[in-house]
């Protein structure tokens, strides 16, 4: 069994949007799990965009993911410390190219 550490967060996949541009994906922090509706946009000014929304909440978030000179996002996370979840999570999706 491997240590978990304190605040890991696991990022899950639930929909591909390879289908039709439309894709669920899910992130796990402790016991609580919650669940994202993400829609990939253009994007003119570097990177890949995408149009972020937490299901049952009600806020969008439009995110870039690219280099880190071309990462960004709406969220307070990323205001205040200039990395949020929604980067972390897409970037991780993106490495394993599942959007
Ligand atoms: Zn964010």
């Amino acid at each position: 069994m491997t240590r978990k550490a304190r605040g890991e967060r696991t990022i899950r996949l639930e929909r591909s949007p390879k289908l039709d541009g439309i894709g669920i994906f899910s992130v796990r922090a402790g016991t609580t799990r919650a669940y994202y509706v993400l829609h990939e946009i253009p994007c003119a000014i570097g990177g890949r965009g995408f149009a972020v929304h937490r299901l049952g909440l009600g806020s969008l978030y439009h995110v870039r993911i690219g280099p880190p000179e071309d990462c960004s996002c709406e969220c307070l996370g990323f205001l205040a410390h200039g990395r949020c979840r929604h980067i972390l999570g897409l970037l991780a999706l993106a490495r394993r190219d599942k959007i």
